[in-house]
This record gives C-alpha cells, structure tokens and sequence, in this order.
C-alpha cells in the first residue's frame, strides 16, 4: 500500500491551488491523504510568508508535528512553499529534524522525493530570480483534488515583478511568469466538463497577463466564448494595471461577474509611494468612478496596511477618508509585518505595535460598518447565488455567493449544492446576507 501523506496549507489562493494540484500528482503515484497527522507517513506544510504571523504559525506546527517523528523516525517532515523558499537552509539549522525543504516551484516533485528518501535532510529551492521556470508546472496535466466539484482556482500566472516595497512574495514566488493561454483555456473547459460552474483565475496580478499578442482582456473574453463555464471570477487587480479596455470587457462579458479586488494599501500619497505602489489615492478614486460608473452594480474588496513605517495619524486618516468614499463592500485588512530583504525593511519601524493596533482595529470597525450599511441595502432586492455549501449550523440551509461575492445563506429541503439559484435577500449584516429562494430573478448578466 502506498504511503499516507497528511498536507496543511497556511496562505494565499495560490497555496491552496497548489496544494490542490499537489494533491492530485501524490493520488496519481498511488500516495494517499490522510486528514489525521498522527496515522501519516509525510506531513507536508505548504506555507506563507507575507505576514510574520504566518511563519510564527507554521513553525509552531512543525515543532507539534516533531513529536510524530520523535515517537517514529520513519515520518518524513516536509516544509513546501513560500517560507521554504524565503528560509532554505535555515530553516533546517533551526530544526535538524526537518526531511525536506521544497520551494514553490518544486513541490510538484514531492513524490520523487518521498520515493528517494535520504537519512539526510534535502533543500530543493530556487538559488537565484533566473532559476524560477515553471514551464513543467503548467505542463503536467494534473486532476486536482479540490473542496469543493463545482468551484475551482485556475493560476494564469505565478510569480511578481511589482516589488511593493513592504512585500516578500516576489523574492519567494520568483519574477512573473504567464502561463500559454492555450493551457488556461482547457483546463477552464476541463473543469466546466466535470461539472465545476465558477472559476477564479488568479495571479498575483491578473491585469498585467501577456501572452503573445493577448492581454487579461482578451483572455477574459476568450475563456467567456470558448469554455462552458458559467461565472468568471479572477483576482488580484492591481489598480496601475486596470485598464479601460479591461473596465469595458468585465461590464459586456456576460460571464464574468461583477467583483473586483482591488487593494488600496493606503489613502496616502506619501505612505503609496513609499510603498511603491505606483498610484495616487487620486488615481484610486478616478478608478473607482470609472468603474461604478460602467460596470453594473459592481462590487470592490480591498487590501489595507496600516503603521506601514512613517505612517503618520494624518496619513492614516487619508486612508479612513478613501475608504468612507469608495465604500468598500470589504476588506482584508494587516498591520504592516517587517519582511526581511524587502526594501521598507530597511526604513524604521517607527509606529508602536500598539498604534498599529489601534489604527487596525479603526480600520475594521469603519469597514464592518460600511458593510453592514451597503448589506442592509441589498433586502429585498434578489439576486443569483451559486451553491458550494451545506450550512455548518443548519442541515437545511445552504451556502453560496453573489456574483458580486457576498455570501448568502438560503433555506431549501432539496440538495442545492452546485446549483444557481435565485434567491431574495430578507436579513443581512456586515458579512453575510440571509435570503429565501424565489423564482422571479432581478436583471441579471448571464443570458
Ligand atoms: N498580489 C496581491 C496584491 O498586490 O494585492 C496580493 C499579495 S499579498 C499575498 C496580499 C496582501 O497582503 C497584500 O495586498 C497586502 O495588503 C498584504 N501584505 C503584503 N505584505 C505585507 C506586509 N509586509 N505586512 C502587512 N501586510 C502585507
Ligand atoms: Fe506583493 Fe505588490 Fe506583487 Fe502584490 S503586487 S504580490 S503586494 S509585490
């Protein structure tokens, strides 16, 4: 019998869309997962290090793990991913334990590794930004194993060349590789086949895709006409990149819904350009009418840094103003986290953890309240959801999104999941709307 492999993945999108494919190499070469770390042969982390509570969170649960390796010398410890990359042979200096240290780019090739097992511990990351080459990630054809059948991630692009001043993952995810739209195209139409009805392509930043002549514009409206999937989701937008063009194909493409993620950082000038950014909050607001004003009842996310260094209460105050204007319908929002070898790790750290604190914990009061308000608006109003979920609470409720991305909890006696439904909001508050499903859909996109 093969091997039992217990994966925990901390992070991003990207990890857990890694994770999944890694998931389906392991079934491919008769590996098995296990959810129980104590009946496992491998544990493999798959790791994040944007934020230092996420390494903090992942070393704390490989020295948990450790005592499975104690009480049995035969389980391999694995550390994939991002904190793999960022750490290397640190990592194994820290813990001489360790078995296998595997960056991003090479987590595919976990089964060869498990084959081969040393006695010794093995570090297989990128040495240098030119060693980053994914072309055999993209290649493998690979059935990934997913939570969820009529869901999926589809990567259109791996790693960053924008270097926000405050951020790691272009050091640990390598320069930014596109992947041939040919690839996107039937993976989208592989999914739509096995039933899945919503993709989201993501990248770190899918507004700057290029392949050959074709921009994230037209791959939208190529993934829109030539696969049968039903909604089109796509994330991160970076806003220098967001283009017209891309503003004119989301609102006319029938697929694709009407949610971008757009993140802010900051409403200061002074703190953006420090953060290299390469926007105004001017800019940020022009965007945010041109979107409003063309895409139908669209909806915006963001991403927020507060006591980024220098960040004065004036320039935090900028930031509370972008948000009251734009009127986010939510937000992730971080205290800035020290990222060795970034750029701003060299500027001071001078707004006190307990400052920072407090301008995170203004950041999401505002936002809960902008939330709620904007949710309050949506009663009585319907809309289409897509199913995913069966409640966790109440056996006869469901779970799905808007187009827009709001969570909806319906009830309904019959088995919804996978289903488009359409449903008529009742209650709302600032995370999640209540509704009950209903034959009369509002004016919705999709044909
Ligand atoms: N590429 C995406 C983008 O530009 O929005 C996402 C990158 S990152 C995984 C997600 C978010 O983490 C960022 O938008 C930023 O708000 C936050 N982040 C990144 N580095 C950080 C740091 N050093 N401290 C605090 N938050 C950070
Ligand atoms: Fe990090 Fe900026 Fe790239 Fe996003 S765009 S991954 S924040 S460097």
């Amino acid at each position: 019998m093969g091997k039992k492999v217990y994966l925990q993945t901390f992070g991003c999108q990207m990890n857990v869309y890694d994770s999944e494919r890694l998931k389906g190499v392991l079934a491919s070469e008769n590996l098995s997962i296990t959810a129980n770390p104590a009946d496992a042969d491998v544990i493999v982390l798959n790791t994040c290090s944007v934020r230092e509570k996420a390494e903090r969170r992942a070393l704390g649960r490989l020295s948990e793990f450790h005592k499975y390796k104690q009480k049995n010398p035969e389980v391999m410890l694995v550390v994939a991913g991002c904190m793999a990359q960022r750490m290397g042979t640190d990592l194994v200096e820290k813990m001489p334990y360790l078995d296998l240290v595997l960056g991003p780019d090479q987590i595919f090739q976990l089964p060869a590794y498990i084959q081969n097992h040393r006695d010794h511990c093995l570090v297989a990351v990128c040495a240098s930004r030119e060693d980053f080459d994914c072309e055999r990630i993209w290649e493998q054809r690979i059935v990934p194993e997913r939570k969820t059948p009529f869901t999926s991630f589809v990567a259109i692009s791996r790693g960053c060349d924008n270097f926000c001043s405050y951020c790691v993952v272009p050091y640990v995810r390598g320069p930014e590789r596109h992947r041939p739209i040919d690839q996107i195209i039937s993976e989208v139409q592989l999914l739509a086949q096995s039933g899945c009805k919503e993709v989201t392509l993501i990248g770190q930043n899918v507004n700057s895709y290029r392949f050959e002549s074709k921009d994230f514009a037209d791959l939208l409206q190529m993934v829109n006409d030539q696969t049968d999937i039903q909604w089109i989701r796509f994330m991160t937008s970076h806003p220098k990149d967001l283009s017209d063009k891309l503003i004119d194909k989301i609102a006319a493409l029938p697929k694709v819904c009407e949610h971008i993620h757009l993140p802010l950082q900051s409403g200061s000038d002074l703190v953006l350009e420090k953060m290299n950014r390469g926007y105004t909050s001017g800019d940020y607001l022009g965007l945010v009418e041109r979107i409003k004003k063309t895409i139908d009842c669209v909806s915006l996310s963001t991403d927020i840094i507060v006591g980024f260094p220098s960040e004065t209460e004036a320039d935090f105050e900028k930031t509370l103003e972008v948000m009251r204007k734009v009127e986010f319908d939510s937000a992730f929002m971080f205290r800035y986290s020290i990222r060795e070898g970034t750029k701003a790790a060299s500027f001071v750290d001078d707004v006190p953890e307990k400052e920072k604190l407090r301008r995170l914990y203004t950041v999401i009061k505002l936002q809960k309240d902008i939330s709620g308000t904007k949710n309050r608006e949506l009663v009585g109003k319907t809309f289409q959801i897509l199913v995913d979920e069966r409640s966790k609470r109440d056996e006869n409720k469901w779970k799905g999104k808007t187009r827009t991305n709001k969570t909806v909890i319906v009830e309904g006696n019959n088995n919804l999941l996978g289903e488009i439904v359409t449903v008529k909001i009742d209650e709302a508050d600032s995370f999640t709307l209540f509704g009950s499903q209903t034959r009369k859909p509002e004016k919705v996109k999709t044909a």
